[in-house]
This record gives structure tokens, C-alpha cells and sequence, in this order.
């Protein structure tokens, strides 16, 4: 089978390998889709404890089965599926408690379990047993179902905030992520949704998405316009769904009393502390936490989201590739032409 291997830093090489072999415990999925997130690209370039190269990347994926085991119970041969990346060991005390995105061993597909930038993937056990394997379908495109596992990431984003009916909610920086959450936000209640966006091709695309007012980074003052819109108290839930720093500092300074930030988007190794004036804080008695990742639960409910149309991610899709194309596809992604590009192994 063809398969994109990880063989050191910036080395993406495509080679003919052998389709991995599938033990009794285990089941061989025929990738139809897989999305390059941008977790893929800071691997590729800048490594990471959890990937040992040569290793498979991708964790955005949707596919068949073509084979399962003869002790799996999960799956069977011919069911279309979708996968999540973070995968509870199941045993620690985080993921007894539900919370398997912060497991202790922190398991992931495309990271220590053989990924979907390939033809076929193997689901080994504990992927089978305690993973984001979700059921799709049949009229929901694998492209769509991929995309399920960033917007569980999303769903958690959005949980860990209290989330209730009337709010107004601020995201920074609308990528993907940013964009599926105004959908999200809605779902969930919110009143107002404010995005805020620095390129102007990206905003252009998550105009689709119909927030209540999009603010340009570019040309605004991002706190004054926030709080101009939400007649000075600032809103009740600020995301920042980007990877700058500026946006951690934004998110305190604009937050309402009372109200909620969560620092969604990591940042870069290298980046300068944010300088937060902690007393805003306290006088603000607002809520700052972060969040990554999600949990099989928010797998299953993201799938039924995007089918039932209550969270759009057509209008995020802007490229496909087939596997041979796959530097062109990275580039496509990190050059920010596009917002989430897909590949299609079998194309
Ligand atoms: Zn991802
Ligand atoms: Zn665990």
C-alpha cells in the first residue's frame, strides 16, 4: 500500500510498504478520508516526545473496514467509520473519571498508534476498545465524518466554559476551528457570536458561517471593539481559537465580570509568556482555563452534530488531495491558502 512516512524532521517521504497485519484483536480500516490538522505540520517540522520516526501521521480520518478480527465486537467488515485522536488508556485515574483526554499515558492515532496518512491503518485493541471509533452514516460523507475530530476538540472547548442560553461569545481567530464554533456556539445557546479573524481570505470563508459581527484583527482594536459590541461589559465567553499570544492578553482584558476565557489554541515552544495583569482577574472574578483535545463521548456527539446540520464543515473544506500529492497538500495548509485540506488515500 502507498503510505506518507514521517522519517525525521521535514522528511515526509511516500513509499510502497506493506498493509499492516491485523491480529485477532484487531481490525484493518481502508482510509477514504484524512485532514491534515495543524498538530501534522508542527510534528513534521518540530517533532514530538509521542512520534518516533518512522511513524504514520493523521488522526482526522473516516474509512471502511475491510477486516476485523475474530475477537472484535466493535466493528465489523463493511462499516464506515470515523476516527478521534486522543485514546484513553482506560485505566489511569483521568480516564476512569471520563477525562481521557488528559490521560496520564496519553495515547493518540498518528502519534504513538500508526496513523491515516496511508492507505489502510491497523485499529489496534485498546483504539477499539476505549477509543473515539464512531459509526457513521450512510448518507454522511467520509469528508465531513473526518472532521469530526476537530470539532470534538471544539465540543470540549465549548463544555469547559459553562456555556448557557443568552451569552455572548467572542472567538478569536477564525480557522477551522474558530468557524465551526460559531455554529457550535449557537447550538449551545449563545445569543451573539463575535469572530475575529487578522487574514482576509479566511475571513472571507467564515462569512458562510453568519456570525453576528466579524471584527479584522488587521484593522481594529480587537478589546474595544468587543466590548463597543456588548455595550461595555465585554463577553461573557472569550476562545481564543489562534496560536497568538496577543489573543491570551486580549481574552482577560475583554472578558465580562463573571465570565469565562479558555485558551483553546496552543502556542508555538518558543513563544514569550503572556503578560497578564492578574488583577484583572481577580477583580473581574472571571473563569480562565484551557482545553485540548476530547474524549470519546464528544467523538460519537460531533458525528451526530455534523449529520444532524447543526454544525456545518463543508464551507471549511477548501482542498483534496490524493496521497501522492501529499507535500503539495501540506504546503497548500501551511501556506494558509486553504483552511483544512483533505486527503483521499485511494483517489
Ligand atoms: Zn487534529
Ligand atoms: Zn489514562
Amino acid at each position: 500500500m502507498l503510505a506518507a512516512i514521517l522519517e525525521g524532521l521535514d522528511t515526509l517521504l511516500l513509499r510502497e510498504v506493506k498493509p499492516p497485519e491485523i491480529e485477532d484483536d484487531a481490525a484493518l480500516m481502508r482510509v477514504e478520508s484524512v485532514a491534515i490538522c495543524g498538530s501534522d505540520a508542527r510534528i513534521l517540522h518540530h517533532g514530538n516526545p509521542r512520534v518516533t520516526p518512522p511513524a504514520i501521521m493523521g488522526h482526522e480520518a473516516a474509512g471502511i473496514i475491510e477486516k476485523a478480527g475474530k475477537n472484535v465486537t466493535r466493528v465489523k467488515e463493511g462499516d464506515r467509520i470515523a476516527l478521534g485522536a486522543d485514546v484513553p488508556c482506560g485505566r489511569c485515574v483521568w480516564c476512569r473519571n471520563g477525562l481521557g483526554n488528559n490521560c496520564a499515558v496519553n495515547y493518540a492515532v498518528g502519534y504513538q498508534i500508526s496513523g491515516a496518512f496511508a492507505q489502510y491503518m491497523k485499529l489496534p485493541r485498546l483504539l477499539l476498545e476505549e477509543g473515539p471509533v464512531t459509526h457513521i452514516p450512510a448518507s454522511l460523507s467520509y469528508d465531513e465524518a473526518a472532521l469530526a475530530e476537530p470539532l470534538a476538540c471544539a465540543i470540549n472547548g465549548l463544555e469547559i466554559v459553562n456555556m448557557s442560553l443568552g451569552k455572548t461569545v467572542a472567538l478569536l481567530g477564525l480557522g477551522p476551528i474558530g468557524c465551526m464554533m460559531i455554529d457550535l456556539a449557537r447550538a449551545m445557546g449563545a445569543l451573539k457570536v463575535i469572530g475575529v479573524q487578522r487574514s482576509r481570505m479566511r475571513m472571507e470563508i467564515a462569512r458562510a458561517y453568519q456570525a453576528d459581527v466579524y471584527i479584522s484583527s488587521e484593522d481594529e482594536n480587537v478589546v474595544e471593539r468587543c466590548l463597543e459590541e456588548t455595550g461595555g461589559h465585554g463577553p461573557d465567553v472569550v476562545i481564543t481559537t489562534c496560536g497568538a499570544v496577543e489573543a491570551h492578553e486580549q481574552a482577560v482584558d475583554m472578558v465580562a465580570h463573571r465570565g469565562h476565557v479558555n485558551f483553546f489554541g496552543g502556542l508555538a515552544k518558543n513563544t514569550r509568556p503572556a503578560q497578564i495583569l492578574s488583577n484583572s482577574i481577580h477583580y473581574k472574578e472571571c473563569f480562565v482555563t484551557g482545553s485540548h483535545g476530547s474524549v470519546p463521548r464528544q467523538h460519537e456527539l460531533a458525528v451526530t452534530l455534523i449529520h444532524a446540520g447543526k454544525v456545518r464543515v463543508k464551507p471549511v473544506i477548501t482542498h483534496q488531495f490524493p496521497l501522492a500529492k501529499i507535500q503539495e497538500a501540506f504546503n497548500t495548509m501551511e501556506s494558509r491558502q486553504g483552511m483544512k485540506v483533505i486527503i483521499h488515500p485511494h483517489a
